[in-house]
């Protein structure tokens, strides 16, 4: 079905369609129909209250829940609304409406760990998240990145030095668990462990052995070096990361795509950074737009503008979309 479709920067992103209005990752409560939460990273669930007709995986719901937000799911969808996987963390999901509007959230082309990419869909409208859309961010291959990390690992190790791995709590930190589990021991920090036991319960393959920080410290573990630390992203100026260093003398690696900017290194005083990333590179966001094959393309977050005109000099009608935008009649069109 064709649909007229106008997308605003109201709250968040809104999309109107056949007389209904979703809210796209609201950042505030919503009176729109619906509201579409692409996956359970806090800053896309400040929209949710629990009046229902929510549109996310059953997977998101399960994980909000292990966070404190209680995603009430609508019962059926609207017609022609379809949630594509979009390879970002477990339960990730893009909203494709028809072949009309293809709305990613954030999202991840390259098959990582567990995560299998998200696919191209074709649209008349892509709204992409543009997070790295700056011509020099650019990731090396997860398995070089692999290779080194595990390189890494093996020289800390064979010297009995610990080595602390961050990445966030939910996503990241699950990777890391299922990337390095070769090695023994593994800790895991509380949040860590929290998430990674969630998604022991929702299939997925992660070593459910992991031993939490506080345990091993507990029974003086720790003193025993060698070992692996996985825990959420720290500076390494915080007290937590500063206490490791000194009292185990800990190498600490961050995983970040922002590694990819050498100054990121010594901004989060770690030792080591890797562009192990949940988002597309800039490469990987060109070639997604090309393959969605849009009309129309709204950049939203991150080098939005800057990505938007890169589009824009290679043949497309790009612009970036602002959250708070008040031009609404700038982004309003018909298909
Ligand atoms: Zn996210």
């Amino acid at each position: 079905m064709t649909g007229r479709i106008i997308v605003t920067a109201q709250n968040g992103i809104s999309i109107h369609y056949n007389g209904i209005r979703v809210d796209l990752d609201p950042a505030r409560t919503s009176k729109a129909d619906y509201k579409f939460i692409s996956h359970a990273h806090i800053d896309h669930m400040k929209g949710t209250d629990a009046s229902g007709n929510i549109l996310a995986s059953e997977e998101t719901a399960f994980l909000a829940e292990k966070r404190g937000y209680s995603l009430k799911l609508a019962k059926e969808m609207p017609e022609d609304f379809r949630l594509i996987d979009s390879g970002h963390i477990l339960g990730s999901r893009g909203l494709l409406i028809g072949r009309e509007l293809f709305y990613t959230g954030d999202f991840a082309v390259r098959p990582r760990a567990f995560m299998a990419g998200c696919g191209p869909v074709e649209c008349n409208t892509l709204v992409v998240e543009s997070t790295f859309g700056r011509r020099d961010y650019i990731f090396p291959p997860v398995a070089e990145t692999l290779e080194k990390v595990n390189q890494l690992i093996s020289d800390l190790f064979s010297r009995g030095i610990p080595i602390v791995l961050m990445g966030y709590a939910l996503g990241k930190a699950q990777i890391l668990s299922y990337l390095f589990s070769s090695w023994d021991p593994i800790y895991v920090e509380k949040s860590v462990l929290t998430m990674n036991r969630a998604h022991i319960e929702l299939g997925v393959d992660i070593r459910s052995d992991l031993k939490s920080y506080t345990a091993a410290k507990e029974e003086g573990l720790l003193q025993k070096k060698p070992w692996i630390l996985i825990t959420p992203m720290n500076s390494g100026r915080s007290r937590f990361v500063a206490s490791l260093k000194k009292k185990y003398g800990a190498v600490t690696v961050a995983f970040s795509g922002w590694s990819v900017n050498p100054r990121y290194k010594y901004m989060m005083n770690v030792d080591h950074a890797f562009s192990l990333s949940d988002h597309c590179d800039f490469n990987d966001l060109v070639d997604m737009v090309r393959r969605c094959n849009p009309h129309k393309v709204y950049t939203v977050h991150g080098f939005a503008g800057e990505f938007a005109s890169h589009l824009k000099s290679i043949g497309f009608d790009a612009r970036p979309l602002k959250s708070g935008q008040t031009a609404i009649s700038e982004f309003i069109f018909e298909d």
